[in-house]
């Protein structure tokens, strides 16, 4: 584990806090209009340090405030998905899951037996991504890495 992650130059990138919280700043930035409850949304989806899909940002977020709706949510997540405030991904489980936009560029490595998604940025996969567009005659612009995996310490993957 600890060779495969030198190796690999692996390091898990760097949440920067402030990035993730300023999502009300963006959003007036972008002269949107903030609500309350957006702004509820806006903080619940700053303050989550995972990949939450739509129903568990409406679980938190009726924590808050028990009069925003479950459409309410599915709205302003993707009024907010529009304007690059957050990213959606689809990690292959029929459900989108979401995640404030950062400068600091990261993949993602999903665990098959848990759905645990875990956080990753190799260089050297970023070179070799940049090398084969610019081989192809293109310039690099923007990617999307997943990894499904799942755990070496798990017995049932053992031959
Ligand atoms: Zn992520």
């Amino acid at each position: 584990m600890r060779a495969q992650e030198e190796i690999l130059e692996v390091t898990a990138p760097e949440k920067a806090i402030s990035e993730r919280r300023n999502i009300e700043a963006l959003c007036a930035a972008k002269g949107m209009r903030m609500t309350e409850q957006r702004r509820v949304i806006a903080r619940v989806l700053a303050s989550s340090e995972d990949h939450p899909d739509v129903e568990e940002l409406y679980r938190r977020c009726a924590k808050v405030d028990d009069r925003i709706s479950i459409s309410t949510v599915y709205r302003t997540v993707r009024l907010f998905e529009d304007s690059g405030i957050i990213e959606r991904h689809d990690f292959r489980e029929g459900r989108a899951r979401y995640e404030t936009a950062t400068e600091a560029h990261h993949d993602h490595l999903i665990n098959l037996r848990s759905g645990e998604v875990i956080e990753f940025r190799s260089e050297e996969i970023e070179r070799l991504q940049a090398e084969v567009a610019r081989k192809l005659g293109y310039k690099l612009v923007d990617h999307r890495l997943e990894l499904y995996a799942v755990p070496l310490t798990d017995e049932k993957n053992k031959s």
